[in-house]
Parts: structure tokens; C-alpha cells; sequence
């Protein structure tokens, strides 16, 4: 053993940086809210490398004077608090002087600063805790500090980082939050020479929804303006037409600062009850206002957790007027005509029933508009453009020799084969056509697309562009071609000639919600799941009147599945009534 010794200041920092500093997004937090603290008005966050290789934040704030430079970087030195007392009464982000030292310590950093008054200002490099230079330069005011290779001489913490798209990911959610909290801050972010956000910083939340959301969520919000018992509730939620497919659309602050909240997200949900789909999220940015003293940072060191002392009350304050605006809500500017969002038309003054894309085992009417489509789909399409198009044959041959003897009820067909009678219902076995075929042919990767001659066109967050970019080569097997076209936004232009009109924005938007669920891969699953659906939609309804030639052309196709019994949702396609039941019933035999 050693003799017990204080270490020396370098092994301290370089220790103490693990509390901190865990992730370039971390540094990216501590950078940012030094600059919000110095009052910035436009704050700029440029990576390379995912942070790994550079972390510059550049503002327009108050900057350091020259005297002050060195200090900053020193454990436990701030400009944010003087003495005990004050602790109880930060406005500050920071205070705890811990930064700058913890990211000194693990990375090389260049710092230029200016305070409004000075002609020049100074530019500093420290690498591995020791100044390398520092001498007046010309600057504009504010602070631009360059954060550079993180962890070069912390090897065993550097193995811990993730893939440079995943930790750009977590940063730029985590810019999207801090500009979301500060709408009258201008923010850009900027990944490998690629503007990848800008907002306008013009005090207006809602314009920094459009500017990180798009046009479509931007459209669909509903202003909170509540104030009950000390809890103040203000900022947006989605209209009921605005649901999404996982929470990473609801973003929750508290006294202003970004946090998780199981909590909140709960009495979110509470508030929607009625209007939300099982599986379903609401869009919000809320900020939550109680009493500092009511709630407490502390339970997490990044405080992004937080703990309400009246928990009970929150929940039912936030979730009774989450409830009561949306009862409120004149939803009738919601209705879509648009068949997309037959999900979640809603009538004023009504209920919401929610329809579920789910194959019914019920029959219902048939689906007027549907109708329509199949036929304009079946004309010369005046919308698409069809591409060469071979369909793809279907494997096995389970029953054969069979004779098509007729439609019952329009919406049964019946079968005679040898000594039994199918009876086949008309829309499971289209829906397995269309499915099978489309699976056949993504087996044989021929699927084929078409061309839409309006692109659709999807502004998209950080996270759904990385699950677009992992999973670019499996849509376009699947007929997709879907192609960038400026800041996080993409547009389709190609789609599978399957789908129709039936794939469009939400549509496609629903996909990538189940991709970020199921982890950011597709797997064939996920995709064979969701088309099943589609292909549920596209097939001919019960009590549809069909051609004899196009009922004997889906029989024939049905006929040669390996299994033409089960539909995609798992219901019966055809059920057999034997030779001999029929003569037991009629008495003709007795057993
Ligand atoms: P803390 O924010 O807890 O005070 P930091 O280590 O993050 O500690 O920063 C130390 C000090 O450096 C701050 O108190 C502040 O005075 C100064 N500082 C850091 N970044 C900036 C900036 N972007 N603009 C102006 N001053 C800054
Ligand atoms: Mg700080």
C-alpha cells in the first residue's frame, strides 16, 4: 500500500470530468448554458464527428474579460454566486464553476472571448489542463470556445462512445430542447458543415415548433395558457389529429428547465384520454411553473429528473386542463377530408371515435372512397406514373381441381373441390393476394414502384432523419425512393405501385414511428406488419360486387399460396364444409 497522499489537481479534474462530462452531448449542455447564461441572443453549435472531433459553441454574450479568462477554467470558479445564501436563490443555469475545468481535462481547448467594451479580445488554447497559449486577438463580443478531440487521453472513457450518428443525434434532440425553452434565442446547429437547424429566435414559441417540427405539426397545435393553484401550464399540444407513433414528440420543462418526467408524460396521456389510439402519443411543449421550493433538481446530476413535492396535484392539475382544453376545442377544423386521417376525424361537441386500422372481424360497408380508388387505379392514372410493373408468381398449390360455383351474399364465394365446399371470404383473400405478392416480390427484390408526380414532401426531427438514413436501403427495396432535399427534410418520390394513394405523409410518418420504436432497424417484420395493413385497406370489402374473372382470377392466385387459410391478421380465409357433414345433416347418412 501507499502512503495516503492528495492528488495531484490534474488526476482530481480529470476524475471529477466523469461527473459532467459524459457524452459530447453533455459538453454541448454545459457550452450552451454558459451561453444562454451570458445572455446570448444567437448561439451556434457546430460538430464534426459526431463531437468527438470538435465541439464549437460560438455566442453573442457578454463575453469574459481579459483578467477573468484564466480563472474560468479553474475548479469551482464562477461569475454565478458569491457566497452560501446565495445557492437558494440561483437564476443562473450554472454555478458550480465545474465545467470548463472538467472539460480542460479530457479534451484540447481553443477559447476566443470579447467583452462589449474592449477593442480586442483573447484567444486561449489549454490542452490537457495546461495553458499552450493565450494572447490578444481580434474577436467580435461574446465567446466562441472549440471543444476538440474529447477524450484523446482518456482512452477507456473514449471505447464508451457511441457511433458519431447517434451521439450527433443526442445532440441535436438535445438543441432542439434548449431552443424549444428559449424561443427568443436564436439558435443554428451545424454537423459536419451541414445546417441541420436554425430557428429564428423571435420570441415566438410557436415559430420555433415550425422551425424544428415543420409546417405540418406547426398547423395542428393548440395554445395552453392555464394557470391553477400555483401551477402555471403554458406553451402547445397537438390537436387531436396530431398524434404520433412514439414519445419523442413531447417535450416537458419545468421553471424552464428541460427534464423527463414520467409523471407529466403520464398526466399528458391522462389528458388525452378519449382522443388517444393504443399505441399513440400527443405532441406537446409544455412549461410546467410551480413554486421553485415544490419541486427538486437535484435527483439527477444532468438534472434532467426532477421530483415534484405535490406530485399527486401536478398530475391532476396538468392532465384536468390538458382534458379540458381539448373538450374545449372547436375540433371541428380538424376534419379531414383527406382518407389519411379518417383515424382521427373528430366532430365538434362529440366523442372522437377512433377507427382502427386494424383488419375488423366484422364486415363494414364498404369504403366509398377506396372504391373509387381502386378503380382510378385500375384507369389510366392521371396522377402516377406507372412503372414497368411484372407480377411476381405465388408458390405452393394447396387445393386443386376446385370448381368456383358462386358468390353468396356478396361477400362469400363458394368452392367445390372433390368431396368438400370452401367457402372463401372475399376480403381476407384479396388482402393475402395483395400481400403475398408484395412479399414475393420483395424476396425477389422486383417490387415495383411508381412515380408520384406530387413528391411527398416530410420535415423531420433528428431522430426520425437517423432511423430515415439507417433504413434508406430497406425502403428502396421495398419500391421507395426517397431522396434528401435540404435542412432535415427528405422527399419521396417514388412508392410502391401497391400502395396507391394509399401511402402518403401520415402514412409514411407511421412507419417511421414504429421504425423508432423498434429500435431504429427495420426488420422484415416491422415492414411486413405494417404493409399487411395497407394491403388489408387496398383489398376489395365485403358486400362489394366483383366480376365473375376478377373473383376467379383472386381464387386462382389465392389457390396458389402455400397457406391460403390465414389472412395476415391471423383470421380464417376459407372454412370447408365436408361432403359428409352435409348428408349427416340432411339425414342422408347416420353415424
Ligand atoms: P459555471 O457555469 O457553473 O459558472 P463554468 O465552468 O461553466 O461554470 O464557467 C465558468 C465561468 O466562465 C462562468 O461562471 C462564466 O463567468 C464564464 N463563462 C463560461 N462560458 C462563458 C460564455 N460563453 N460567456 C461568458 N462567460 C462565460
Ligand atoms: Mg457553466
Amino acid at each position: 500500500m501507499h502512503s495516503i497522499h492528495v492528488l495531484d489537481h490534474k488526476v482530481i479534474d480529470k476524475i471529477a470530468a466523469g461527473e459532467v462530462i459524459e457524452r459530447p452531448a453533455s459538453i454541448v449542455k454545459e457550452l450552451v448554458e454558459n451561453s444562454i447564461d451570458a445572455n446570448a441572443s444567437a448561439i451556434t453549435v457546430e460538430i464534426k464527428e459526431g463531437g468527438k472531433k470538435q465541439i464549437k459553441v460560438t455566442d453573442n454574450g457578454v463575453g469574459i474579460p481579459k483578467d477573468q479568462v484564466k480563472k474560468a477554467f479553474i475548479r469551482h470558479a464562477t461569475s454565478k454566486i458569491n457566497t452560501e445564501a446565495d445557492i437558494d436563490h440561483i437564476i443562473s443555469l450554472g454555478f458550480r464553476g465545474e465545467a470548463l475545468a472538467s472539460i480542460v481535462a479530457v479534451s484540447e481547448v481553443e477559447m476566443c472571448t470579447k467583452v462589449f467594451e474592449d477593442e480586442t479580445g483573447i484567444g486561449i488554447t489549454i490542452s490537457g489542463g495546461d495553458i499552450r497559449d493565450f494572447k490578444e486577438t481580434a474577436a467580435s463580443s461574446g465567446t466562441s470556445i472549440s471543444v476538440n478531440h474529447l477524450f484523446y487521453n482518456v482512452p477507456a472513457r473514449k471505447k464508451f462512445l457511441k457511433i458519431d450518428q447517434t451521439e450527433a443525434r443526442e445532440i441535436a434532440d438535445l438543441v432542439n430542447k434548449l431552443a424549444l425553452a428559449y424561443p427568443e434565442i436564436s439558435f443554428k446547429l451545424i454537423n459536419n458543415d451541414k445546417l441541420e437547424l436554425y430557428t429564428a429566435g423571435n420570441h415566438e414559441l410557436r415559430h420555433t415548433i415550425l422551425d424544428i417540427y415543420g409546417k405540418e405539426i406547426a398547423r395542428e397545435l393548440i395554445q395552453v395558457t392555464e394557470n391553477v393553484e400555483g401551477v402555471s401550464i403554458e406553451g402547445y399540444i397537438g390537436s387531436p389529429g396530431l398524434l404520433r407513433g412514439s414519445k419523442i414528440y413531447e417535450t416537458f420543462f419545468v421553471n424552464g428547465r428541460y427534464v423527463k418526467s414520467s409523471l407529466l408524460s403520464e398526466a399528458l396521456i391522462e389528458g388525452y384520454y378519449g382522443y388517444l389510439m393504443k399505441g399513440k402519443f400527443p405532441f406537446c411543449v409544455l412549461n410546467i411553473r410551480v413554486n421553485p421550493e415544490d419541486v427538486d433538481v437535484n435527483v439527477h446530476p444532468a438534472k434532467t429528473e426532477i421530483r415534484f413535492k405535490h406530485e399527486q396535484m401536478v398530475f391532476e392539475i396538468v392532465s384536468k386542463q390538458i382534458q379540458q382544453i381539448l373538450r374545449g376545442e372547436d375540433l371541428t377544423a380538424h376534419v379531414s377530408l383527406d382518407a389519411s386521417k379518417k383515424e382521427s376525424v373528430v366532430l365538434s361537441g362529440e366523442k372522437p371515435e377512433i377507427v382502427e386500422e386494424i383488419c375488423l372481424p366484422h364486415f363494414k360497408e364498404p369504403d366509398r372512397e377506396e372504391m373509387v380508388e381502386e378503380r382510378t387505379l385500375r384507369e389510366p392514372e392521371r396522377s402516377y406514373q406507372r412503372k414497368a410493373e411484372e407480377e411476381p408468381k405465388l408458390s405452393g398449390m394447396p387445393i386443386r381441381n376446385y370448381k368456383i360455383v358462386g358468390q353468396v351474399f356478396d361477400t362469400y364465394w363458394v368452392m367445390e373441390q372433390e368431396e368438400n365446399i370452401y367457402i372463401i371470404d372475399q376480403h381476407a383473400a384479396h388482402e393475402k393476394v395483395l400481400f403475398e405478392r408484395l412479399i414475393a416480390s420483395r424476396k425477389n427484390q422486383s417490387v415495383a414502384s411508381q412515380l408520384l408526380l406530387e413528391p411527398i414532401l416530410l420535415n423531420l426531427v433528428p431522430r426520425e432523419v437517423e432511423v430515415l438514413e439507417k433504413n434508406k436501403e430497406a425502403f428502396r427495396k421495398f419500391g421507395f425512393l426517397i431522396e434528401e432535399f435540404g435542412i432535415n427534410t427528405y422527399v419521396i418520390k417514388e412508392i410502391p405501385s401497391l400502395f396507391g394513394r394509399l401511402m402518403n405523409r401520415e402514412k409514411f410518418m407511421g412507419i417511421l414511428d414504429e421504425l423508432i420504436e423498434e429500435k431504429y432497424t427495420a426488420n422484415i417484420k416491422t415492414f411486413d406488419d405494417l404493409f399487411a395493413n395497407i394491403c388489408c385497406k387496398r383489398a376489395i370489402k365485403a358486400n362489394d360486387r366483383r366480376t365473375d374473372l376478377e373473383l376467379k382470377r383472386i381464387i386462382e392466385d389465392l389457390m396458389t399460396l402455400e397457406n391460403p387459410f390465414n389472412c395476415p391478421h391471423g383470421r380464417p380465409i376459407i372454412i370447408n364444409i365436408t361432403k359428409t357433414e352435409l348428408e349427416k345433416k340432411f339425414k342422408r347418412i347416420v353415424s
